[in-house]
């Protein structure tokens, strides 16, 4: 196994702060704004993001958690069952604009299943997808992301590993895995 480190805590630092700069130029004032953290690892990022905005702005930006595992194709073709985290959106997404953001994109099948799951508390406005690490070329579906951390060459038998603190990791760290 080789580990190449992409992102250091420092650059994941400033990246955040970009990402969060995109989102407060587009959203403004986020009063018709929420954001969903995908489920399992995509929250971690969300809630970093939450904080940022409010240090940047001051707003504090609803954030709920989105759990697409009922609503994946392939719920009931994998050999070990897929095990379902928690969903919690106290807030109403009718008519507002939703972020959703994870960690990483691939095939753009957890994706396709977070609409579909999200579909059930209401219809958005508009929804914007946010992703930090977008691995390029490997997607099934037609499903690009509105704001990208960093776009990644990856081949089908490398994966990126994300390093939260919270998740009990030294420091925050992403690399690439061949
Ligand atoms: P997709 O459904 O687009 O194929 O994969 C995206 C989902 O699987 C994301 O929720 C992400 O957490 C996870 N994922 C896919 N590829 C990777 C990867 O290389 N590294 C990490 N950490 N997660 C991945
Ligand atoms: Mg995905």
């Amino acid at each position: 196994m080789q580990k190449r480190l992409i992102l250091d805590s420092r650059l994941l630092d400033i990246m955040i702060s970009r990402l969060c700069q995109q989102l407060i130029e587009n959203h403004h004032t986020f009063s018709e704004s929420v954001m969903l953290g995908l489920q399992p690892r995509g929250i971690f990022l969300a809630e970093r993001i939450r904080q940022r905005i409010k240090a940047l702005t001051n707003i504090v930006v609803p954030l709920g958690y989105l759990d697409a595992t009922f609503y994946r194709d392939d719920f009931r073709r994998r050999e070990t069952p897929l095990k379902p985290n928690a969903t919690r959106v106290p807030f109403i997404i009718e008519n507002h604009n939703v972020v959703l953001i994870d960690d990483v994109l691939f095939t753009g099948r957890t994706v396709r299943a977070a609409l579909d799951a999200m579909t059930a508390f209401g219809r958005p406005k508009k929804v914007e997808l946010l992703v930090l690490i977008d691995r390029k070329y490997s997607r099934d579906l037609p499903i690009e992301p509105n704001y990208v951390g960093r776009h990644v060459n990856s081949i089908l038998s490398q994966r990126i590993l994300v390093e939260w603190k919270e998740q009990g990791a030294a420091d925050d760290n992403i690399w690439l895995i061949n």
